[in-house]
């Protein structure tokens, strides 16, 4: 379990001062203009050999992804800060947002010196809208304070704008986000180019997620190698997992990378409601992974390799546990049509198949489907999965292919109950 000492958010459930005061106190802005002192590669190399990787999904180790920004190109450089937190299940970036902002504009302000960018965006959810109130005051108090803005006491000129979204989950995607920003209808863009060679306003732009910023200023503060002792090998660090679902404490808590799920469930949510072996399944990383059963779920440790070795994956870290109570079908059903309801439409297999499965998945819930459905239900969505613009379609596939893969016989069972039920109508 991770020793207080090495909590990386001390303010995560906003029992202290989030202003600048608070923040102050609790180490941000500490010995960052020692860092820029020590210049863009040293911070790209700290962060490399600290083996922090994404935390907003895909795991892409943060420091290579910063390394691939040009060093000497005569446009001016981006830092797009991912807050638009709408995976179900996700809910950590809102209180780095609303508890520790400070450490969220100081990462942003050392990411972007690394990146040699002068101008940052925060995108933020359009339901976020406390959050965005409560970064914003923390921008405001950096610029006032001249630890951002032109002129700052840190040598490096740094604008940070916090945009604000309308509340479409597909302006997560990293190309969405950019038209949006740049005020079009936030719709991928087809890659390549990738954004760090054309991104915002046809620049080079580095997309980063909350929470991979947030942690910055405390890995260059305690070392990268601080870091990089913590968690397993190839998954380093402390990370926020949330947990919901049919726990007795739903709660996000930072714990260290590779803890295994059952203890992560017991020993900070109180246990599964009714105890382990009334678990069903749970969704490890957000509801765009699949599922995984109770069987795995007992073994699995929170980290990239062991729930990718299961099909599975660590997402956001977004744990939405489910005891057997759970009508399985339905609740994939419900997720096959929040993405069918997210799918912005331009590529054919994610329009047309979001919802063809989710048509599918409802009559399956009833029953009302033939056997041989399953397997179609399956082949649809391969068809969707990797054919399509933007990871929308994999997200959308993906829950689909976890139930089909781990709970079959539960469908079938469903269909058997109702030819059976149909039956004795039709005889009586
Ligand atoms: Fe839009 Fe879906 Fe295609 Fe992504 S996969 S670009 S959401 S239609």
């Amino acid at each position: 379990m991770l020793e207080d000492r090495d909590r990386i958010f001390r303010n995560l459930y906003g029992f202290h001062d989030a202003g600048l005061k608070g923040a102050i106190r609790r180490g941000a802005w500490d010995g960052t203009k020692l860092f820029i002192d020590r210049g863009h590669d040293w911070i790209i190399d700290e962060v490399k050999k600290s083996g922090l990787r994404g935390r907003g999904g895909a795991g892409f180790p943060t420091g290579l992804k910063w390394s691939f920004m040009p060093k000497a190109d005569p446009r001016p450089s981006y830092l797009v800060i991912n807050a638009d937190e709408s995976e179900p299940g996700s809910c950590k970036d809102r209180e780095i947002l609303r508890h520790d902002p400070h450490l969220l504009v100081e990462g942003a302000l050392l990411a972007s010196f690394a990146m040699r960018a002068h101008t940052s965006y925060v995108y933020v959810r359009g339901e976020y809208i406390r959050e965005r109130e409560a970064l914003q005051r923390a921008v405001d108090e950096a610029y006032a304070a001249n630890l951002i803005g032109k002129n700052n006491v840190h040598g490096w000129d740094f604008d940070l704008y916090v945009v604000h979204g309308a509340g479409a989950y597909i302006c997560g995607e990293e190309t969405a986000m950019l038209e949006s920003i740049e005020g079009k209808k936030g719709q991928p863009r087809l890659k390549p180019p990738f954004p760090a060679n054309v991104g915002l306003w046809g620049a080079p732009t580095t997309i980063n997620n909350v929470e991979s910023i947030a942690v910055a200023g405390e890995i260059l503060r305690r070392g990268a190698t601080w870091f990089a002792d913590l968690g397993i090998p190839n998954n380093t660090g402390t990370k926020l997992f949330q947990i919901s679902g049919h726990v007795d404490k739903p709660c996000v808590v930072e714990e260290e990378m590779g803890i295994p799920m059952k203890e992560l469930i017991e020993k900070h949510c109180g246990g599964v409601r009714g105890g382990w072996d009334n678990l069903l399944a749970v969704i490890p990383g957000g509801s765009s992974v699949r599922c995984i059963t109770a069987a795995q779920a007992t073994d699995v440790t929170m980290d990239f390799d062991a729930l990718g070795k299961l099909g599975s994956g660590l997402g956001t870290a977004a744990v939405i546990v489910m005891d057997k109570s759970t009508d399985i079908i339905a609740a994939i059903r419900r997720l096959a049509y929040f993405y069918k309801h997210e799918s912005c439409g331009q590529c054919t297999p994610c329009r047309e198949g979001t919802g063809w499965m989710w048509r599918v998945l409802e009559r399956m819930e009833r029953g009302r489907a033939e056997k041989s459905e399953i397997d179609m239900l399956f082949d649809v969505t391969k068809q969707v999965e990797g054919h399509t613009i933007c990871a929308l379609g994999d997200a959308a596939a993906w829950p689909v292919q976890g139930l089909i893969k781990n709970f079959r016989p539960v469908i079938e069972a469903r269909i058997d109950d109702y030819k059976k039920s149909h039956a004795r109508q039709a005889a009586e």
